[in-house]
């Protein structure tokens, strides 16, 4: 990897059974319902693909964007939408999908919107929970790895720039 100095923090094969076991857990939370899962875009959408595949049920999908990161590794604090579900969501179980909480700005926004659409169920699994830098209350059901306050990428997580989403594991930026 050119530019940066990084260490390996979480395998692709520690990612992956974690994953699997997740999917499972989820699928009988779900028994009988039809389920929306909607990845936060972009930096749910591989753990979302992965996860999906280990759920045995009935589930549509649906892509949320939101940005708040711009070129840097700090938050600008200012969330906006990038992209909005195209069904309606009101009166289904929906299972929002994101890579990482940091300070909950982003979930937060999200999580509002989706609610005031009225959904039937609202849950809210993140990969990677960052809780040292918590800035707001934010409702998360399962969170699969508790990381310390470093600036990770990999797994579908972006360095500044926009790049090494498609790393298969998340590597973290050396102090
Ligand atoms: P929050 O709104 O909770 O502060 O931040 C959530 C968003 O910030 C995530 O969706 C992600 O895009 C970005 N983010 C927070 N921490 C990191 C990090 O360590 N690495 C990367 N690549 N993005 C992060």
């Amino acid at each position: 990897m050119n530019c940066y100095d990084v260490e390996k923090l979480i395998s692709a094969e520690e990612i992956a059974g974690k994953v699997r076991e997740l999917g499972r857990r989820l699928s009988g939370m779900y028994v009988g319902k039809t389920l929306v899962v909607i990845p936060l875009l972009k930096g749910g959408a591989v753990f979302a693909s992965d996860l999906i595949r280990c759920m045995d049920l009935d589930l549509q999908v649906e892509f949320i964007g939101a940005a708040s990161y711009d070129e840097g590794t700090e938050s600008s604090g200012e969330v906006r939408l990038t992209l909005d579900t195209s069904l309606p969501l009101n009166g289904r179980h929906v299972l929002l999908v994101e890579d990482i909480v940091d300070t909950g700005l982003t979930l937060a926004y999200i999580q509002k919107l989706i609610r005031s659409r009225k959904p039937a169920s609202l849950r809210t699994v993140v990969l990677l929970d960052k809780r040292a830098r918590r800035r707001v209350d934010v409702v998360v059901d399962e969170v699969v790895f508790s990381i310390p306050d470093r600036f990770v990428f990999g797994y579908g997580l972006d360095s500044p720039g926009g790049y090494h989403r498609n790393l298969a594991d998340i590597v973290a930026v050396k102090d």
